[in-house]
């Protein structure tokens, strides 16, 4: 049995109106569900962190905010942008040269992996370049506030212009990579892993910079990521993707010392405190399902240690045990789960 409603995570002022969203992959083995009808809003100038283990339908949702989803999947649903300025846009009824426009100029993208997102043959002032020029901006302004965004983000603008992508070290690409993706003062950033390939200190150094850049520019973030707590001093609100779907959203502080899905305690609970470096956090138990077979009722039974005949049968509903509507979990038994399932974080360094 669906659950009848979702809740839709309302927002004050939401730049994003995410609903019934999904994509799906014809497969030979059957239909591919990747993102399962969700409902979200982004409130504007709030950083989203969205979590889950690889193959939970996260970038799959990054790709979906920019209607950029990977062919032959198909998106589905409704995604309503509002900018600051102007009429709402209804971002999977634009064309594409509609969308070309929106995904730099309004909702900019940090994929992983900096490494390949810069061309071998050219430098990283012709990149600059050309996304100015291919965007009928002007050049020498455009430079201009290039080199402002790379002394803010602490990179000596003259030199990294000049030099090749192979010539820079792995955070410096990042650096030139973020301040590419702001070059046209977008209202929102969608960040993909964008830290994954960097050590721990790098990551932990460009997180602060993405906190500072987009407190002093009003940007909306939306960070996408599997570690939980690299995320953690970074976001306003969590939300946890689980087998393409969320299953809990709310405050970030909520999140870390209150949680109310048996997965999300799982993930908080395999990483003993929030500096632990990921090689040493504790996996999962259990596998992250299969998209042509995602398990019927509460998709997380199989590896739930609280799942009974009802969890078996029936989808949860978005519900809190509390009347807290800002912090909802998709679980039969939030109560139990707080008894039953202890969080074992040692130590919270969080600040609200
Ligand atoms: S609904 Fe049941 S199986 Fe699903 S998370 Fe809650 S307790 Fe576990």
């Amino acid at each position: 049995m669906q659950a009848e409603t979702k809740h839709k995570f309302d927002v004050d002022d939401p730049i994003f109106e995410v609903r019934n969203a999904s994509v799906t992959f014809d497969m030979e083995r059957g239909e591919s569900k990747v993102m399962d009808s969700i409902d979200i809003d982004v409130d504007r100038g709030e950083i989203l962190g969205v979590v889950g283990e690889s193959g939970s339908g996260k970038s799959m949702f990054a790709s979906a905010l920019l209607d950029a989803v990977p062919k032959p999947g198909v998106l589905s649903g409704e995604i309503q942008y509002y900018p600051e300025d102007g009429e709402p846009v209804d971002l999977l009824d634009q064309s594409e040269s509609e969308i070309k426009e929106i995904r730099w100029e309004e909702i900019s993208m940090v994929f992983q992996g900096a490494m390949s997102s810069f061309n071998p043959t050219m430098t990283i002032g012709d990149h600059f370049e050309e996304t100015l020029q291919a965007h009928g901006r002007d050049i020498s302004e455009g430079m201009e506030y290039a080199d402002e965004l790379l002394s803010e983000l602490y990179l000596e603008a003259d030199q990294v212009l000049g030099s090749y992508p192979h010539e820079l070290s792995g955070g410096m690409k990042q650096r030139a990579l973020l301040a590419l993706s702001l070059l046209l003062e977008p209202e929102v950033l969608v960040m993909d892993e964008p830290t994954a390939a960097l050590d721990l200190l790098m990551q932990r150094s460009i997180i602060e910079l993405i906190r500072d850049i987009g407190e002093e520019r009003d940007l909306t973030i939306v960070f996408i990521t599997h570690d939980l707590p690299l995320v953690a001093n970074l976001a306003d609100r969590i939300g946890v993707l689980y087998a393409f779907e969320f299953v809990e959203v709310g405050p970030a502080y909520d999140i870390l010392t209150d949680s109310k899905h048996p997965y999300t305690r799982a993930l908080l609970n395999s990483t003993p405190n929030l500096d632990t470096p990921r090689e040493e956090m504790r996996p999962i138990e259990g596998k992250s399902p299969d998209p042509v077979n995602v398990p019927a009722g509460c998709s997380y039974h199989p590896r739930c240690p609280l799942s009974d005949e009802n969890c078996v049968q029936n989808d949860p509903p978005f519900q809190s045990d509390d009347g807290d509507t800002d912090h909802q979990a998709k679980c039969h038994y939030i109560e139990q789960t707080r008894r039953e399932i202890p969080l074992n974080l040692q130590e919270v360094e969080y600040s609200e």
